[in-house]
This record gives structure tokens, C-alpha cells and sequence, in this order.
């Protein structure tokens, strides 16, 4: 999925009404996928176990509780970009797009840093961010947290930053955006597009 939700509603819990899948449980509970946007993307398989084996093959260490060590040998292995790198999959496992803008700046690290250009301190901080902001909006969203309460940065683009004050901003792509602050994590430099950001770090 790309703009999808995947909740689990206890027993009588509210439920929407034409969700693009909805598991029912003995007993009353439901899994059920939502999807924001024009665009559809979410899908559901059904998979035997080898089949779902072969599913997650691909993917890299799950991210929550990586730890700096094995985070710097990901980020050593090719010189990328870390919000490409973060939300690579086979690099590292569950973080998206809104993750990767609210670790990012919980880091204070730009979104275009180089990842084999990062000190000791910086690979440090990043994995420290990854463990915390996964968990935080874990607990979030186990009790049900609105996208709203969720993010901090992700979608706030002209909000004040939450540490700082000054007004996030953005790089646009396509299909997502990147969100950051030009004070904690730019060094007050803010990235016009893609072919200046490619300048800037
Ligand atoms: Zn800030």
C-alpha cells in the first residue's frame, strides 16, 4: 500500500463502512484496510508459508531496535541519500516515507546527507531516532492515534517545527514529499528541488 491503513478494531468498535478489505474474527473483532487518495494501490494475498517466505525474503533487518552498529554498516555499504535509504526496503525494514521525515528530523540530519559521509555521532543519532520515533508512534497508533496526532512533521509543511519553531519546509517529488526543518536539520539552508538539493547537504 502507499496512502493505506491497516487497523485492528476490537469488538463493536466503529468500523468504515466500505473499507478495501475487512477481516472478520470469531468473536466480533476486524482487521480492516483503508486507503486515502485517488490513488489505489493497497492489496491483500493470501499466501501459504512458503509463499510468504519468499514475500519477505528481500527484506533487510527489521529497523525498530537495529542499533547503531548494524546501522552504520547499511549506511556504509553504498553512498545514498538518507530518505531514499531509510525507505529502502531491502536495506532496512519499515520505515515509509512519514517515518523517514520524522526520524530524519528527530536526527537532525538532512534528508540528503550522504549516508558514508556521517560521523560516528550522527550514524549514533540516527539509530537512537529510528528506536524512538518507531516507538512512539507504535504506542500511537496501538491506541487508535490519528495521523493528526501522530506526525510531527510529516504533512505539516508551513508549520512551525515542534523543537525550534521555524516553519517547515519541503522538497517535492512526484509521488511523495520530503518535509524538514531548515534550522535543525539544513543549517538554515532550504532545498529548492531535486537538481539543487543534489548541491546541497
Ligand atoms: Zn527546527
Amino acid at each position: 500500500m502507499s496512502a493505506g491503513r491497516l487497523r485492528f478494531l476490537r469488538a463493536g468498535e466503529k468500523a468504515p463502512k466500505a473499507p478495501a478489505f475487512r477481516l472478520v474474527f470469531e468473536g466480533g473483532a476486524q482487521l480492516v484496510l483503508t486507503e486515502a487518495g485517488a490513488k489505489k494501490r493497497a492489496g491483500v494475498w493470501l499466501l501459504g508459508p512458503e509463499a510468504a517466505e519468499e514475500q519477505v525474503a528481500h527484506l533487510g533487518p527489521e529497523a525498530l531496535g537495529l542499533g547503531a552498529e548494524r546501522l552504520g554498516e547499511i549506511l556504509a555499504r553504498d553512498s545514498r541519500r538518507l530518505h531514499p535509504l531509510l525507505r529502502d526496503q531491502r536495506a532496512l525494514a519499515g520505515i515509509g516515507r512519514a517515518w523517514s521525515n520524522e526520524i530524519l528530523h528527530r536526527a537532525r540530519l538532512s534528508p540528503f546527507a550522504l549516508s558514508t559521509q556521517l560521523g560516528a555521532d550522527e550514524v549514533a543519532r540516527l539509530a537512537a531516532a529510528i528506536d524512538e520515533e518507531l516507538s512512539r508512534g507504535l504506542e500511537l497508533r496501538e491506541r487508535g492515534a490519528s495521523n493528526e496526532r501522530t506526525y510531527r512533521v510529516h504533512g505539516r509543511l508551513g508549520q512551525p517545527c515542534y523543537v525550534c519553531g521555524t516553519t517547515l519546509a519541503r522538497v517535492d517529488y512526484e509521488e511523495h514529499t520530503v518535509l524538514y526543518c531548515p534550522r535543525c536539520q539544513t543549517g538554515g539552508r532550504t532545498l529548492k528541488d531535486r537538481r539543487l538539493s543534489r548541491l546541497l547537504r
